[in-house]
């Protein structure tokens, strides 16, 4: 058994940002499943949304999300995490973030603003095309230095550990988790009493989408199987542009390209969006993926095109370097003929249910980043919300901690946890049936359970989500764990609970829309959905 002050699960923004304010107080277990830097933060582009500029407001950021958000942020929520986010942004440059700037005239130089859908002002912090890039790395350099910090690489989490499991009469609360070492195979049994889950989506759950693998809801599933509380799984926002190529998987085409005037055009060159919304492709991302969805229904086409060709080439190379470089080598000139894409699954707003300090309705179990559901993003995020909502809920979950359990304090010091016991299970020799059941579970979401719903579609998904999930706990006692096992098993949860939201919820609001219930119903649903597990 390993003991540390702190283990936080996941290497990305959310992770990386609350281990190194922990690292000041304690030592702390960073355990990530494949290489350190791989994580959706090191993929977003666009950038993080803060309020930098004179011509802005805290008002206006909290207008704007709560305007996403269709009804159900939560206000207290938005106001703490809009109006912490400078003070988070400047610690994130102190650490060597560096977000582009513009020179002014008398050579004063600013920070360039990006506008993105749904903003009213101009106030996306970004470094070119590349924002997680470079705050990944700038995080990553930091947590090296770190000598309280030990990153753990090729570790996946498999399952929390909790005193109700242990049989403990007393208050449950979170003691531990079991870690997969995916070179030994062996699991390793880790003891904390501040176990952080920063683990982030689910959008592997789906056929298409611009997240990289790592993204199978695991946080949300280990969560769910050691009784904490869900909410809002039914509200997964695609991305309506994601580059439309055989040869690339997940390249997102980010909406600053629209946001610099991009303009969504069918195959005939002709516009769409002003038939959709009055905004044109500058609407909220949840009416720009259904009308290219729609448009490509009725169509038959099978994707739309991004037409950015009225800027200079020297424009595009320097604002997108890397959506120019990666279109240049599959033969697209973006300066010169339109992209083509199609929507993509691309962030989970709901998840861990937790209060605006990431703690969790489990003792000593906090949620972070994407795999949490603070209240900040409601039925609808607003784009470059999510890094501003990890930076700041990291800081303040750490804050929450040193209150409540800090390192030093009273602790059970004597609780040996028992050792994971694989018992007589056998290696698994019939791989085939986790890769089958993989694809069949990410296409029937992606066919039933996709930007428009309806119940049956609904029903059907969760019929074979039952037998899908039966069959897999099979495999699970019999078979000695491996990532693969692992993973199947939290996407076959992590669907499960996106299906159950959906069904629940009666009515079209935010990213939810379901052409059974296709207007909003305040009276009843304005609320969130909670999946208790009982
Ligand atoms: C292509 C793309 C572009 C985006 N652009 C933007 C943008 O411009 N602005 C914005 O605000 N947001 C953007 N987003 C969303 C944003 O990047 C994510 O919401 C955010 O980075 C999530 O950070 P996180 O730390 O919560 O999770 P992640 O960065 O996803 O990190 C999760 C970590 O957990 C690890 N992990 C997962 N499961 C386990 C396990 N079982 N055991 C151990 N480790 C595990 C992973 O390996 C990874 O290290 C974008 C997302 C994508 C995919």
């Amino acid at each position: 058994m390993k003991t540390f002050d702190f283990v936080v699960l996941g290497s990305g923004i959310a992770g990386l940002s609350f281990a190194l304010k922990a690292a000041r107080t304690g030592t702390v277990a960073i355990v990530t499943k494949r290489e350190r830097a791989e994580s959706n933060t090191s993929y977003a582009q666009g950038g993080v949304a803060c309020v930098t500029s004179v011509e802005d407001s805290f008002e206006l950021h909290v207008r704007d999300t709560l305007e996403a958000g269709a009804g159900l942020c939560d206000e207290a929520v938005v106001r703490k995490i809009v109006t912490e986010g400078p003070e988070r942004i400047r610690e994130l440059m102190a650490l060597g973030v560096h977000f582009d700037e513009r020179d002014l005239e008398g050579g004063e130089r600013e920070l360039d603003l990006g506008r993105e859908g749904g903003h009213s002002k101009r106030r996306v912090l970004h470094a070119r095309d590349a924002t997680g890039r470079e705050i990944e790395q700038s995080l990553l350099r930091a947590a090296e230095l770190s000598p309280n910090i030990a990153i753990l690489e090729n570790h996946m989490a498999v399952d929390l550990i909790t005193t109700a499991k242990l049989g403990f009469a007393t208050e449950n609360r979170c003691v531990g988790v079991y870690v997969l070492d995916e070179v030994s195979g062996i699991v390793e049994t880790f003891r904390t009493d501040r176990l952080v889950l920063a683990t982030g989506g689910c959008g592997k759950v789906y056929l298409y989408t611009t997240n990289p693998g790592v993204a199978t809801g695991d946080g949300a599933a280990m969560a769910w199987r050691a009784g904490v509380n869900i909410a809002n799984m039914e509200f997964i926002q695609f991305h309506p542009t994601c580059l439309y190529h055989p040869m690339a998987r997940s390249f997102l085409i980010s909406e600053a390209v629209r946001g610099e005037g991009g303009k969504l055009i069918d195959r005939k060159g002709r516009e769409f969006m002003g038939c959709f919304h009055p905004k044109g492709a500058l609407a909220p991302r949840d009416i720009v993926a259904r009308a290219i969805d729609a448009e490509m229904k009725r169509t038959g086409a099978p994707c739309v095109f991004l037409d950015i060709t009225h800027k200079p080439a020297d424009f595009l190379r320097e604002r997108f370097p890397t959506i120019h470089e990666k279109c240049a080598e599959l033969g697209i000139d973006i300066a010169r003929e339109p992209i083509p894409v199609v929507p993509a699954a691309h962030y989970q707003c709901g998840g861990v249910m937790t209060d605006a300090d990431g703690a969790t309705s489990l003792r000593g179990l906090y949620a972070i980043g994407e795999v949490a559901c603070t209240g900040l993003h409601g039925a609808n995020r607003l784009a470059s919300n999510s890094l501003l909502e990890a930076v700041v809920v990291a800081h303040r979950a750490m804050e929450h901690v040193m209150r409540k359990v800090p390192p030093g304090g009273p602790t059970n010091a004597d609780l040996v946890l028992p050792e994971w016991r694989s018992g007589d299970a056998l290696d698994v020799d019939e791989m085939v049936v986790i890769y089958h059941n993989w694809d069949e579970i990410r296409r029937l979401m992606w066919d039933y359970v996709g930007i428009v719903r309806t119940d049956k579609r609904l029903q059907r998904a969760s019929t074979r989500l039952g037998n899908l999930l039966r069959e897999i706990q099979e495999f699970y006692w019999n078979f000695k764990v491996n990532t693969d096992i692992l993973e199947l098993r939290n996407l076959a949860t992590v669907a499960a609970l996106i299906v159950d939201c959906a069904l629940l919820r009666k009515e079209s609001r935010g990213l939810h829309y379901t052409l059974d219930y296709p207007e909003s119903d305040n009276r009843r649903w304005k609320k969130n959905t909670v999946m208790h597990r009982f």
